[in-house]
């Protein structure tokens, strides 16, 4: 099996070098990621100005082939596909930070698995819960493995994905959630420049509630979440109600 390897956190991000060295119980493992950290760029795709696609000898993947790309994690995994030969298997991660809820409209690292579930390819975006004393990257790429050979094996249905988020300490077990209404309350922080001229941050505090069966409370409870992800972004629900909402719109 052939697997790609990427993340938003970039290439030195400990989270990828984990999930790296932990693929390799897998098959080939190729490492390709952001030169720089991309959280938080959704499914960004560069095409206003050329991309490097660069060896990477540093980031501590040993014989692993590891690349660096001056561009979004989505960028990776359109370049990593190209030019190093279509993988059986994307995962992504392991995220410094869980993405769960409506994080997943703004993930770098869900998007690095939109875009190989995109393209064909049984993806997965791992994300770790930083909020703990201690990062145990390797419990979590213990997981990983597990969860990445078992797709690997029996793989996705075509157009869906999985999100997984670790908890922050030694995970009691595995659940299959949905999507909870976790999401980011935004605050602009206001501030002047050395000029006396203001610029903005855009920070947020983390919403939402812990409805059981959701991915916030499976995390909350010290499970590791399991998501299946659709691309299909459709709201079926609505279809029928829409047609007489828009009744008259076109005559
Ligand atoms: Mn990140």
């Amino acid at each position: 099996m052939r697997i790609l390897v990427s993340n938003d956190d970039g290439i030195f991000s400990p989270g990828i070098k984990a999930l790296g060295l932990a693929m390799r119980a897998l098959g080939e493992v190729f490492v390709v990621a952001p030169d720089m950290e991309q959280s938080a760029v959704g499914h960004g795709i560069t095409v206003r100005r050329p991309l490097r696609f660069k060896h990477t000898q540093s980031a501590g993947f040993g014989e692993i082939p590891a690349y660096r790309v001056d561009g979004t994690p989505a960028d990776c995994v359109v370049l990593g596909v190209h030019l190093l030969g279509r993988p059986d298997l994307v995962v992504s991660g392991i995220n410094l930070g869980v993405n769960l809820g409506l994080d997943l409209t703004h993930s770098g690292t869900v998007a690095a698995a939109l875009e190989g579930a995109s393209l064909g390819i049984p993806s997965i975006a791992f994300s770790l819960d930083t909020s703990g004393e201690v990062l145990d990257f390797q419990e979590a790429a213990r997981w990983a493995l597990a969860i990445a050979r078992a797709v690997g094996e029996r793989g996705l249905p075509p157009g869906v994905l999985l999100n997984v988020n670790f908890p922050a300490s030694k995970p009691k077990g595995l659940r299959v959630t949905r999507l909870s209404t976790h999401r980011f309350e935004d605050q602009v922080v206001e501030r002047l420049d050395p000029e006396g001229k203001p610029y903005y941050w855009i920070a947020g505090t983390p919403a939402g509630e812990e409805e059981e069966g959701t991915d916030l409370w499976a995390v909350r409870r010290g499970y590791v979440s399991v998501t299946p992800v659709s691309l299909d972004l459709t709201a079926h629900g609505f279809l029928e109600a829409l047609s007489g909402l828009l009744e008259g719109v076109a005559s």
